[in-house]
């Protein structure tokens, strides 16, 4: 029996989309490549728990494939791989190209921050023989979610001389953790009949520390006064010499405590606190790291305060973009703003996945579906594009044209249905300086939750994608 096409059957394939998942596309040698690849993430994940670990951990990874500190001022020629820290909180990678710095800049730019609860500048406080932390919770949180899991602290006191030291408690073995608590079922009738939204208030976000009073060095009950808050202190004096009069000066962070783990019988996902957004932050700077001689100059942007606003001088509305692109310029005979003009930047967030058990916030079609590749996101914002950057159709097909050469797993991609609610990136502060930029991030599920999921499948995706944009 002949199986002959018909002109239908042919035009069909020849002319439509279909999206296909990795495990449809992909050959084995290329499933294990991407296993192998999200173990050096994991490692990352459990490293990095905020910006300003972040910021170490890549500048350990920099200096080890020959990255050296850069200052404002410093002379710049082809072939430099420099970085420059930014206040320990954020970082801007650099490999100076061969060809014109007039052709442009490559530009990813990811952020390191993520949500989570920073202690308050007053902190500490007893209540009824407990110890306990307030916080004021930073970036887009649901406040349930924190409630009744192990809690990390994590961050750094600055102290009056200008000493800081770093705190990191609750994720060794042995450490222990802090926690929120909850009210029992038996007792949560009036919490229940409340709106998910507002059944937890963010005064109401305050962390138990310890449970005992201080004691003398007899062994005696203190009769001081504020014994448990004095016991903390005590314990943070002995063990980081700080005053209580230096939270003033800290930024102490409580996040979620634990590792990186691999999810479900097949390892194919990766859960963890923080994927948003280390999971397009590692592919960025490891294909920068990786790549080799190519001729265009390169930038990694890791910035800080995206999930606040891009607000500050870590964040990515800060000058400072614009000011590294002037000291390109400036050492390298170029005109910046020819330099802007021809500069090109993938801003590398992450998109919501298409999640099965809530179907009804999502629109299919053109939802990021999870382990089909790293999402592209044309346009974001809410209610009408509002606050989107919409990269131009020229760009976005330059930048098809780039995944295709290089054989990228790659997808289109917004956030949910229209009117449903929406988020923003930093691409539209970057476009700012005219400079063509669209989004492209690794798709979450659980986005901004204590343990946000991904796929391994779309995490290689993400490092194929930027080290296509880095040949
Ligand atoms: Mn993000
Ligand atoms: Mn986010």
């Amino acid at each position: 029996m002949s199986e002959e096409k018909t002109k239908g059957q042919t035009l069909a394939e020849e002319l439509f989309y279909k999206k296909k998942s990795a495990f449809e596309l992909w050959s084995e040698d290329e499933r294990k490549a991407a296993m192998s690849y999200c173990e050096g993430y994991s490692a990352f994940l459990d490293d990095a728990k905020t910006e300003r670990e972040a910021v170490e951990a890549a500048i350990a990874m920099l200096s080890k494939a020959g990255f050296r500190a850069y200052k404002l001022g410093d002379a710049l020629q082809a072939g430099d791989k420099v970085y420059y820290n930014n206040r320990g909180k954020s970082l801007y990678a650099m490999v100076v190209g061969t060809e014109p710095i007039e052709c442009g800049v490559r530009i990813s730019a990811a952020h390191i921050d993520s949500p989570r609860l920073d202690l308050k500048q007053h902190p500490l406080y007893e209540s009824e023989g407990f110890g306990y932390f307030k916080t004021h919770y930073y970036g887009g949180i649901r406040k349930y979610q924190w409630a009744t899991i192990p809690l990390a602290l994590h961050g750094a006191v600055t102290k009056m001389d200008g000493e800081t030291v770093n705190v990191r408690i609750g994720d060794l073995p042995g450490d222990p953790v802090f926690c929120l608590t909850d009210l029992l079922p038996h007792l949560a009738k009036d919490q229940n009949s409340r709106p998910l939204g507002s059944a937890f208030t963010g005064e109401g976000m305050n962390v138990l520390i310890s449970a005992s009073p201080y004691f003398e060095e007899d062994g005696k009950l203190t009769p001081a006064s504020d014994k448990v808050k004095l016991a903390v202190m005590a314990y943070l004096n002995e063990k980081y010499g700080m005053t209580e009069s230096d939270f003033m000066s800290a930024e102490l962070c409580i996040v979620p405590a634990g590792n990186a783990v691999d999810v479900g019988f097949d390892r194919w996902l990766i859960g963890s606190y923080g994927h948003d957004d280390r999971v397009c932050a590692y592919p960025a700077l490891t294909a920068m790291i990786e790549n080799k001689d190519c001729p265009h100059t390169l930038m990694c942007v890791l910035a800080d305060k995206e999930e606040t606003g891009s607000e500050g001088v870590t964040g990515m509305q800060c000058s400072l973009i614009v000011d590294l692109i002037d000291e390109l310029a400036r050492n390298l005979n170029g005109n910046p703003n020819v330099i802007r003009a021809n500069s090109m930047c993938l801003s590398a967030d992450v998109n919501a996945g298409f999640d099965p058990n809530y179907p009804e916030v999502y629109e299919k079609r053109n939802t990021a579906i999870v382990s089909a590749g790293v999402a592209m996101s044309k346009y974001t914002g809410s209610g009408g594009k509002g606050g989107t950057n919409d990269a131009s159709a020229e760009f976005v097909a330059k930048i098809r044209a780039m995944f295709k050469e290089h054989n990228v797993l790659w997808q289109t991609a917004e956030l949910g249905k229209v009117d449903q609610g929406g988020g923003g990136t930093v691409a539209k502060y970057i476009a700012k300086a005219n400079i063509d930029t669209v989004d492209l991030g690794v798709p979450v599920l659980s986005m901004h939750a204590p343990f946000e999921i991904v796929s391994k499948a779309d995490v290689y995706s993400a490092h194929k994608a930027f080290s296509a944009f880095c040949k």
